[in-house]
């Protein structure tokens, strides 16, 4: 698992409604999220959507989820058809069922097309927001009219009235909640019909958003993030209750294979996030199942114990010789120790093991190739590099990598290229062109280089850098 050495805009399109959240603000250019990546992580959440996606219509290709790193609880849609979920989420749903049923939900988000709605009402919003404070030069005598009217309905039959009456700030939160109410009921009756369709329970959902509810109770100065996106009024809960209630599903349970992934991926996420005490006291010494085993290795590997580390990882590869994921824990061990050289069989173990979704292994591989500065391992770095590149753009590392067996290859031109890519995915636009720049001018007109650096020189972002 790794943090993404940069972080990434997220376009919060129709953000009021979706992601009220706002992943930590950078100074003023935008919301920004550190993304996480880690092969085993998206290839369960995307074995937990790829039937729910099927049941909404979305084409699978279409929608992604993206892994952000932040233990408080969270998921949201932004972005156009991506779905960020917080590692804290991963790691408070003890079911793989609760955590499908709120990525369900925000599939009826994206199913229920409420992201161009969403931008639409903002703009709607931005209008009424300017016509309240147009009126507000004669908002006495239109308040004065508007109270005049009878009992209770005062101001509450246009928009318009309630801006006169409380300000036009007031006005534009009232509709905006008004209609977040309504895509969030939406969002809910669409995913107990995805879960329905796919024969699983709206259960999980239920405690979850159940959870949630109740803590709000205790917790008043607790700001949750997912509370800020998704209101859990009585009369939403009771409405899924009913909903779930009704399907002949309510009771499945996840099958026990996906439970056992599930268990391995949060103790993953906790070993790799977790403190030292956090560790211990949910995987104590005497707790020897595999999940257990496997937040004690990455632990020991994070907090220098590298021997214990190395023969914890060794003791997981006899345990499951055929997953992945212990050889890519086993290289990555070595790797960070320094012993490079040494990473690449295991490395080259996972991703051969891991079949489809293997791009951040071979990212890693690719940097073990380069980092054990042996000419003889230059080929095999570019194409397992170009490979990771090609499989997805949007990993800086990989271009990062690339970049560096290209030079150690003489390419100077292909080198610079790739570091372009790399600077452009991290959303470095300046540095980009400046390195686009040197690779074009290596580059001969018209040929596929040479236009893809044309491509990062004439790319504008649509807001300011
Ligand atoms: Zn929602």
């Amino acid at each position: 698992m790794r943090r993404s050495c940069s972080h990434i805009r997220v376009l919060l399109t129709g953000w009021l409604v979706f992601a009220l959240v706002a992943p930590a603000r950078g100074e003023d250019d935008g919301p920004r999220v550190s993304i996480i990546r880690d092969a085993e992580i998206e290839q369960l959440l995307r074995d937990y959507t790829a039937p729910v996606f099927k049941a909404a219509g979305i084409h699978s290709g279409a929608a992604r989820i993206i892994l952000v790193g932040d233990r408080s609880f969270n998921a949201f849609v932004a972005g156009g058809q991506k779905i960020f979920v917080n590692t804290g989420a991963l790691v408070e749903a003890k079911t793989p069922n609760e955590i499908i049923g709120v990525l369900a939900h925000e599939t009826g988000h994206i199913a229920g097309g409420h992201l161009a709605r969403g931008r639409q009402e903002l703009a709607r919003a931005a209008i009424l927001s300017v016509a309240g404070m147009l009126a507000s030069a004669g908002a006495m005598f239109a308040a004065r009219g508007a109270f005049s009217r009878s009992n209770g309905s005062v101001g509450m039959d246009s928009a318009g009235a309630v801006g006169i009456l409380m300000g036009p700030q007031e006005a534009v939160k009232r509709s905006l909640l008004a209609y977040q109410r309504g895509e969030e009921q939406a969002a809910d009756r669409m995913a107990v019909r995805f879960l329905t369709a796919t024969r699983q329970s709206a259960k999980g959902m239920l405690e979850t958003f159940n959870r949630f509810a109740s803590e709000t109770l205790f917790k008043a100065t607790t700001i949750d993030p997912y509370l800020q996106s998704h209101p859990l009024p009585n009369e939403r809960i009771s409405n899924l209750e009913q909903a779930a209630k009704q399907s002949p599903f309510f009771d499945t349970q996840d099958p026990p294979a996906l439970q056992a992934r599930h268990d391995l991926m949060r103790a993953k996420l906790i070993g790799f996030t977790g403190d030292a005490s956090e560790v211990s006291r949910r995987y104590p010494v005497s707790d020897m199942s595999l999940p257990a085993r496997y937040a004690r290795v990455i632990a020991d590997n994070r907090f220098g114990r590298l021997e214990e580390a190395l023969a914890g990882a060794d003791a997981l590869v006899a345990s499951q010789p055929k997953n992945p994921y212990f050889w890519e824990l086993k290289g990555q061990i070595l790797l960070e120790a320094g012993r490079a050289t040494q990473a690449i069989a295991p490395l080259r173990k996972a991703v051969a093991l891991a079949g489809s979704g293997e791009t951040p292994i071979r990212v890693l591989l690719g940097h073990a190739l380069v980092a054990s500065e042996n000419p003889a391992f230059t080929d095999e770095a570019i194409k397992v590099l170009a490979n990771a590149t090609q499989a997805d753009e949007e990993s800086p590392e990989a271009w990062e990598f690339l970049s560096m067996a290209y030079f150690r290859k003489g390419d100077s031109a292909k080198a610079q290229l790739a570091a372009a890519e790399g600077l452009f995915v991290a959303g470095k636009y300046i540095e980009a062109r400046t390195q686009a720049a040197r690779a074009q001018a290596q580059f001969k007109e018209g040929t596929p280089g040479w236009l893809k650096a044309d491509d990062i020189l004439t790319y504008r972002p649509a807001d300011s850098e």
